[in-house]
């Protein structure tokens, strides 16, 4: 855990979060910010601040939790009728939170939410 990352904060329960999936690799919670409800990150229990520190099993893994999530939102949330599935790695790539995460997004047409 690093102890000045707000992710491992979370994961430690350290600072409050809404936690939806947990396994023994990685977490998911909402984004406080979220650009549509619903909006969920994909975070790997182990910290690691960009791509070059995740293990590729790891990545993996993050991205298939990140599918069946996907799917869940679309079966819970009438208006999610897309999902964008986004991963910015590095401050010229819009990362602000750096320790890896994947955004799961739930797009509807006209909601303006672009990137
Ligand atoms: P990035 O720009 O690094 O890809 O995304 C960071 C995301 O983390 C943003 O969408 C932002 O809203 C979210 N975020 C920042 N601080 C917190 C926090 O304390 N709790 C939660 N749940 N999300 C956060
Ligand atoms: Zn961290």
């Amino acid at each position: 855990m690093a102890t000045n990352c707000i992710f491992c904060r979370i994961l430690a329960g350290d600072l409050p979060g809404s936690l939806v999936y947990r396994d023994e690799q990685c977490a998911a919670f909402l984004d406080i910010h979220p650009i549509n409800p619903g909006h969920l990150l994909v975070v790997p229990l182990q910290h690691a601040s960009g791509l070059a520190d995740l293990p590729p099993d790891v990545g993996g893994h993050l991205f298939r939790v990140g599918q069946r999530l996907s799917l869940a939102l679309r079966q819970t949330i009438p208006e999610a009728e897309g999902i964008n599935l986004l991963l910015s790695d590095g401050a010229a790539a819009g990362q602000e939170v750096f320790h890896v995460h994947l955004h799961v997004i739930p797009r509807h047409r006209g909601d303006g939410s672009g990137f």
